[in-house]
């Protein structure tokens, strides 16, 4: 038996998030299949099951754990993936999450809490910073496959909570993958390579130290009112060339980056307006972006 059942424990947030639950002194089991987490991320304390959330052996998982509370990060979560092969994505992330929530019931789970996309559900901003009223309008089917799961939540008994993540960076983010602008600049310059910007550089994101999302994570399950969508953000917005420059920086290269056409489906400035968890969570990023990104490249140098 376990207190929280983390899906995508074995990635980025999630082996995070199964971090600082544990330092919190929850017991954890892990629901994940390894597509882009690593055994390498996996906190020894916690239970670990190899298993897809499409699947039917969740039952098992389910049967051995009986958590109180799931925190839901396993996902597809490329969005050039997305646009090459929504069926894929929409498998993962909709229909991997209806499959999860259908063993709520069954086995008495009270809490999830969902990590959705603040970065790719609103759309190009009209207005900044954008706040969680802002209308939704997705660009890409990745945004859309984690939006629609938000309005499945309310078809079900269980109490959840919904973290709208701006870009989140920091360590064990896999610079392979085609996500994590910082983590693919970070692993270029530290290899002499020149990281390849996309468009102009000028576009702007929000970006979140992942020791800040871990601990929204868990303020998210342990709020006692539920049914609401949080951004969680700085409302800082930062250029993905300065992102290239603080990191320049920080390595103390001279590497010039190169320059590609912009991508489709990505949103030209985001930053997000993060008040509500403020107000209702008591929850505020703790790390600057020169802080988190010192702590990133620290802890690179260290793998
Ligand atoms: P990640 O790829 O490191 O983590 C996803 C984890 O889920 C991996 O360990 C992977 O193996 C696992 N997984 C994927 N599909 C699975 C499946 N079908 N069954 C079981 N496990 C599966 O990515 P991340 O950046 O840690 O993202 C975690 C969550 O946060 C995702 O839901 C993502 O949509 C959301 N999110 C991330 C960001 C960001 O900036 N990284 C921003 C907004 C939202």
């Amino acid at each position: 038996m376990n207190d929280v059942l983390v899906t995508g424990g074995a990635g980025f947030i999630g082996s995070n998030t199964v971090d600082e639950l544990i330092k919190k002194g929850y017991s954890v089991a892990i629901a994940d299949n390894l597509s882009t987490g690593t055994k390498k991320n996996l906190n020894s304390e916690a239970d670990f099951y190899e298993v897809d959330i499409t699947s039917n052996e969740l039952d098992n998982v389910f049967e051995k754990t009986k958590p109180k509370y799931v925190v839901h990060l396993a996902a597809q979560i490329d969005v050039r993936k997305s646009i090459k092969d929504p069926v894929y994505d929409a498998r993962s992330n909709i229909l991997g999450s209806i499959n999860l929530f259908n063993f709520f019931d069954k086995y008495g789970v009270e809490k999830l809490v969902y990590s959705s996309s603040g970065g790719a559900i609103y759309g190009e901003p009209k207005n900044d910073p954008v706040d969680e009223t802002h209308t939704v309008k997705p660009l890409c089917p990745y945004g859309a496959s984690k939006y629609a799961v938000e309005k499945y939540l309310p078809l079900y008994k269980f109490d959840f909570n919904i973290m709208r993540y701006a870009n989140v960076y920091g360590p064990r983010q896999d610079p392979l993958g085609e996500a994590g602008v910082v983590a693919i600049f970070s692993k270029k310059i530290c290899d002499g390579e020149s990281p390849v910007i996309f468009g102009d550089g000028l576009q702007s994101r929000d970006f979140v130290y992942v020791e800040d999302v871990a601990r929204a994570n868990i303020s998210g399950l342990e709020l006692e009112t539920d049914s609401k969508a949080f951004n969680v953000g700085t409302g800082v917005e930062t250029t993905v060339f300065s992102l290239y420059e603080f990191l320049r920086e920080i390595f103390n290269s001279t590497i010039e980056p190169t320059y590609a056409d912009p991508v489709a489906g990505e949103v030209r400035r985001i930053r997000l307006n993060c008040d509500l968890a403020k107000k209702e969570l008591g929850w505020m990023p703790s790390y600057s972006i020169r802080e988190g990104l010192e702590k990133t490249v620290l802890w690179m140098k260290n793998e």
